[in-house]
């Protein structure tokens, strides 16, 4: 059986002369099979929310192609589009700004039911009801407006909102980002329920290792357009091969322990994808590069069946290091 999600040397460059582009995205692949949660991390401005974008047809490729279900999504127009409409949903970080404040809870979340002619008023009412139930939240919240819930409540309604389209396929991006820690893990609980209840597929986007590791099942690391390293949660934050991925999880120990590793510390700001290193695009902040990582781009390699690095030297590099310097 192929994968939910086929995503193939996917790009997306915004071009400001004949000379100047922002490789936002370049050349990134992956793969999601059918109930799978993948997550996608990486700093703010590497080309994840692009990804989320490009995968919903809100933009297009300049290059590359993303199947769903089979289906090439570049291709698709009319009553198929409106479809695929359906199959993927997105659900982003500011639920304030998904809701049209002027409008009760109940009819923000009729109204996609009501764009895709299901059901009878009475029918999506009842829909509405049902759904507002499975997010946790009471009839009640039928009536309010949203300057009359928290966070944590519209981020539940608009996650139930995407879900009464019945998609098969959720894309999440920094989905708890605006919400404290205890409403973080209550959201992601939900959405690791409503995962399993649905059958979704999902892609979960963050900044924040802590998020995809408590949620997905693999995940992939970008830097600057690029994936740099995928693996099965587990084998990443135990035998994480990418000097990035280190530092990234060194970091996030950081918050919790204080302890770190000044050599897997992560140095210096995320170099503008105006202009990316030459070589690989990470050896400008990385502690272990030398002079050949400037000069040539390392390949995607196997570290193990479902384990891939894009580093010259990731052989060379002890996997147990953060894990020791994070252990609590
Ligand atoms: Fe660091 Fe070189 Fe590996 Fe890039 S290729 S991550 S610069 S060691
Ligand atoms: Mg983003």
């Amino acid at each position: 059986q192929p994968p939910f999600v086929e995503v193939d040397e996917l790009a997306k460059h915004y071009f400001l002369s004949r000379s100047f582009s922002i490789k936002s995205v370049d050349g990134v692949s992956f793969a999601i099979r059918q109930g799978e949660v993948l997550g996608l991390v990486g700093e703010s401005g590497c080309g994840k929310s692009t990804i989320a974008r490009l995968l919903t047809r809100q933009t297009s490729p300049t290059g590359g192609e993303v199947k769903i279900a089979g289906q090439a999504i570049t291709d698709v127009d009319g009553e198929d589009l409106k479809r695929l409409r359906r199959t993927v949903q997105l659900v982003f970080q500011d639920p304030f700004g998904a809701l049209d404040p002027r409008m009760r809870i109940g009819t923000s979340m009729e109204a996609p039911l009501a764009q895709h002619h299901i059901g009878t008023r009475e029918e999506r009412r009842d829909k509405v009801m049902r759904m507002l139930a499975e997010v946790g939240l009471d009839e009640s919240f039928y009536e309010r407006y949203p300057r009359q819930c928290s966070g944590g409540q519209l981020q539940r309604v608009v996650i139930g909102r995407a879900l009464l389209l019945e998609p098969r396929f959720l894309i999440c991006d920094e989905p708890t980002s605006a919400l404290d820690a205890s409403m973080r893990t209550q959201i992601l609980n939900l959405l690791t329920d409503l995962k399993r209840r649905h059958g979704l597929t999902m892609l979960m986007i963050s900044h924040d290792l802590r998020v995809v590791r408590h949620i997905c099942d693999r995940i992939a690391v970008m830097y600057l357009g690029r994936i740099v390293e995928v693996a099965d949660r587990d084998a990443l934050f135990k035998t994480p091969r990418h000097p990035y991925t280190r530092a990234l999880i060194a970091a996030s120990m950081l918050d919790r322990t204080g302890l770190y590793a000044p050599e897997i510390q992560l140095r210096g700001d995320l170099p503008s994808p105006l202009n990316p290193p030459r070589g690989c695009r990470f050896h400008t902040r990385c502690a272990h590069a030398q002079a050949k990582c400037a000069q040539a781009e390392p390949k995607f390699e196997a570290a193990s069946e479902s384990h891939q690095v894009r580093c010259h030297f990731w052989r060379d590099l002890q996997p147990d290091r953060p894990a020791q310097a994070g252990s609590p």
